[in-house]
């Protein structure tokens, strides 16, 4: 396989941003608070990636960007552009740890149970404000959820808090809010006004008991019982926690609500949601998508809303984003698919992922979710999907339903797409 085209040292500019090394050059993770960021600062996003990188943006399942092919003597270049467009850390050291999860419709969604973006806004600087909570891993993950119609629940958080009322939440750890009887429950409710405290309590009891190699809340929850967490997390509080909350589930969440126009808050606007194919934007697409609405919002899904839109020119917009290649209603082929960066940008695929679900996406059975691997880390796949194509080659796959076994090997795309055209798998 071919070498990394970069030197694995993290860019030059002090503690604000890192840029890591890939195999199509380096990979600058733009963190957005709640996925939101305005029109100016997308072109600021396309503007360096055109400039100093290779001019490929991609959408995240955390809801942030990816700035890719970022030319080794133009990092810092790149860090400082996109520090001055209001979208690095507040301090450094805490660029990692900015992982507070939102619907992509918090403060927008008036059928919710409240605005959480207050309360979210108040634990992120709480997050980058004390320098211990530095040592939690990139990967750990708080959400809050304010009961939106359209909340990524499949996503395992190493801690969740959702609205059971306006004034009280529930919370968990290494999980989501529960939906279905069979579901964990949620551990305790709490005041709104006693959420930073909990979370502070709860993320130093974490760094109290995780041994080095436990950088998840699920790590730590295989040498540590959730009893003796909360005995910790309780003695650090001033209140006590309710436990009385074993009956209560969150109502759904519709992720078909990420496309299409819907009515925004209590104001006259909506906002417009569509798919890029497989996360992916071009520079020169970002810039469009901004002359669209003057805010957009990332989802988990790797997908995009643009907000504040004028409901006379909603339909327009929906047009231009079809024309713009982005998948406009659910039932569209890239709104189906999934693919890690595959070959292109990392050297442990073993195949061209992006290409090969291009190519799948000609000949997509009409239902069902696709993802495609380039290898068992499934890192686009952050929730179960149903039919998984491991590749194992150039251009070959096994082929995976929900069981550990292969249902097909070493397929090519197109068999690959036979095989799902007849399976009733996805029916
Ligand atoms: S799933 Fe494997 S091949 Fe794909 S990006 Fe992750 S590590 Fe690379």
């Amino acid at each position: 396989m071919q070498a990394s085209t970069q030197a694995s040292r993290p860019s030059a500019c002090p503690g604000l941003m890192r840029i890591v090394p890939a195999r199509d050059g380096g990979l600058c993770r733009v963190r957005l608070a709640w996925g939101e960021l305005s029109a100016a600062q997308a072109r600021a996003v396309a503007e360096v990636s055109q400039a100093f990188g290779s001019g490929v943006i991609d959408v995240t399942n955390r809801a942030n960007l990816q700035i890719r092919g970022v030319q080794e003597h133009s990092q810092d270049a790149l860090i400082s552009r996109v520090v001055s467009a209001g979208l690095g850390p507040a301090t450094p050291g805490a660029d990692d740890l900015r992982n507070v999860m939102l619907s992509p419709l918090a403060g927008l969604d008036p059928d919710a149970v409240l605005d959480v973006t207050p309360l979210a806004s108040v634990l992120l600087d709480q997050l980058q404000s004390d320098a211990r909570l530095h040592q939690l891993s990139p990967k750990f993950a708080l959400m809050v959820d304010g009961g939106e119609r359209l909340s990524m629940l499949d996503h395992p958080h190493d801690v969740w808090i959702s609205a059971v009322s306006a004034q009280r939440f529930a919370f968990g750890l290494a999980g989501c809010p529960p939906r279905f009887e069979h579901d964990a429950p949620a551990l305790a409710v709490l005041e709104t006004a006693h959420i930073p405290a909990l979370v502070d309590a709860l993320l130093h009891t974490f760094l109290d008991l995780a041994l080095p190699s436990q950088t998840r809340m699920r790590d730590l929850l295989t040498t540590c019982s959730i009893e003796e967490i909360l005995g910790r997390v309780q003695d650090k509080l001033g209140f006590p926690l309710d436990h009385d909350v074993e009956n209560w589930r969150r109502p759904a969440s519709d992720a078909r609500l990420r496309f299409g126009v819907h009515r925004q808050g209590t104001g006259d606007s909506v906002c417009v949601g569509a798919q890029a194919p497989l996360g992916r934007l071009s520079a020169a697409t970002l810039s469009a998508l901004a002359d669209l609405a003057p805010r957009l919002r990332m989802t988990p899904w790797q997908s995009v809303m643009l907000l504040d839109v004028q409901p006379a020119a909603a339909q327009a917009v929906v047009e231009q984003l079809a024309a713009l290649g982005l998948a406009t209603t659910p039932d569209e082929p890239f709104a189906r698919l999934i693919a890690c960066t595959g070959s292109q940008g990392c050297a442990k695929s073993f195949a061209d992922t992006k290409a090969d679900a291009h190519l799948l996406a000609r000949s997509m059975p009409p239902m069902g979710d696709v993802h495609l691997s380039g290898c068992a880390r499934s890192c686009a796949a952050a929730h179960p999907v149903r039919t998984t194509l491991m590749a194992v080659a150039p251009g070959r796959y096994d082929l995976y339903g929900e069981a550990p076994e292969a249902l097909a090997r070493h397929l090519t795309i197109e068999q690959a797409a036979c095989w799902l055209a007849r399976s009733p798998l996805d029916a």
